[in-house]
């Protein structure tokens, strides 16, 4: 029986369900496909590393006690690593659930929230499902983040800045010193939250974390890193929040359930973060295949958007629900943008060089077909 819409809050009912990617299995059901191309939810394509799986191997024993619900021993190695008191963090069920918690503590009905547009649908919905009023900052004619709008959204007396960087979909993300300026300007009032999923693609000349801000930062600021992308611990759901801020790092304990985060990921993150090696190989593929990507598909004459992400947005110029389904065609996953205005755009993500050699061909093959 369907859900009678009347049971459910208004704020509810206005939501999209949430755009996950494909599974593999729903994929190699389809007739003909022998090798499937997961390359619709940024995930790191070498998996997880043995390390981990031995870790995680020893933990199984101890499931039966309910984990440390502060976490203690992995907040005091993140502590270690970021050099930031270990009372200033919060772990997450993945850094969704940290959105989600986050909107719970501050959100009151009415407030504004100020995002970047295109947007990771959670930092919209969540604000929505509080009552709240998401004001979206969109991209310039040139693809970039439109700067002088953000500087101009961030100084008014809204309740919540919350963006990635760099942005997901789009990859784009804001220069060291427009990210200072941004920060600089926003209101007295205003809490900050940078969501930092894709930082460790971006580091580099041109990037730089809000992290350098959390000692100084005079306001409330809240910083987002997960361990589901470049860490590959995505089937685990473990994320964490820095601040800067006793009242929100208060306000996060309240507003999560108290034992957010399984032993088992709290393991397995400790365990990652004794072989950051691992990351860093990772990483150094997945920029070397970025660029790589994004020239081919660039060379078939689409527009694609410079990322520092593991992931490219480009413009089929043609309906991107479609382009994905004939990609499915060829195994390779995708995902197919929906948003407003940018519904002929695809993001597709950075996997091994087989994953991405499978989807130049199926989409140069697609182009084939609708020209000739
Ligand atoms: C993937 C992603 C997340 C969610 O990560 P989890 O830790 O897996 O919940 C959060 N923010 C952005 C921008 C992402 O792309």
């Amino acid at each position: 029986m369907a859900a009678n819409p009347t049971i459910l809050r208004p704020e509810l009912t206005n939501l999209a369900p949430y755009n996950a990617g494909l599974t593999l299995a729903e994929v190699a059901a389809r007739k003909g496909v022998t090798r499937v191309a997961k390359l619709g939810s940024n995930e790191n394509p070498a998996g997880t590393d043995p390390a981990v799986v031995d870790a995680l191997e020893n933990a199984m024993r101890s499931i039966g006690a309910y984990p440390d619900p502060v976490g203690r021993n992995l907040v005091a190695r993140l502590a270690e690593k970021h050099g930031w008191p270990q009372d200033k963090f919060v772990l997450g069920n993945g850094s969704e659930d940290l959105l989600a918690v986050l909107a719970r503590a501050v959100l009151r009905p009415g407030d504004k929230v100020v995002t970047l547009y295109p947007s990771f649908p959670l930092h919209e919905d969540y604000a929505r499902l509080m009552g709240a009023e998401v004001i979206r900052i969109g991209l310039d004619a040139e693809g970039m983040i439109d700067l002088p709008a953000l500087l101009d959204a961030v100084a008014k007396p809204v309740r919540l800045v919350l963006f990635a960087n760099p942005m997901n979909p789009a990859g784009v993300w804001l220069q060291p010193a427009d990210l200072r300026r941004v920060l600089a300007a926003v209101h007295p009032e205003a809490i900050t939250c940078v969501d930092e999923a894709y930082h460790e693609y971006a580091s580099g000349p041109d990037y730089v974390s809000a992290e350098e801000q959390l000692a100084t930062y005079a306001r409330p600021l809240v910083i987002l890193r997960t361990f589901s992308k470049a860490w590959g611990l995505a089937g685990l759901r473990i994320g964490y929040a820095m601040t800067n801020s006793d009242q929100l790092r208060q306000g996060f304990d309240l507003a999560r359930t108290p034992f957010n985060v399984n032993l088992m990921a709290q393991i397995a993150a400790e365990a990652a973060l004794d072989h950051p090696d691992a990351v860093d190989r990772a990483v150094a593929l997945v920029r070397i295949e970025r660029t790589r990507v994004a020239k081919a598909i660039s060379d078939m004459g689409m527009r694609v958007l410079p990322s520092r992400g593991n992931f490219l947005f480009f413009d089929a110029g043609q309906p991107s629900s479609m382009i994905a389904e004939r990609l499915l065609d060829h195994g390779v996953i995708v995902k197919p943008w929906r948003q407003e205005g940018y519904e002929s755009w695809l993001r597709v993500s950075i996997g091994s060089i087989m994953d991405n050699d499978q989807f130049l061909m199926a989409l140069a093959r697609i182009r084939e077909a609708a020209i000739g």
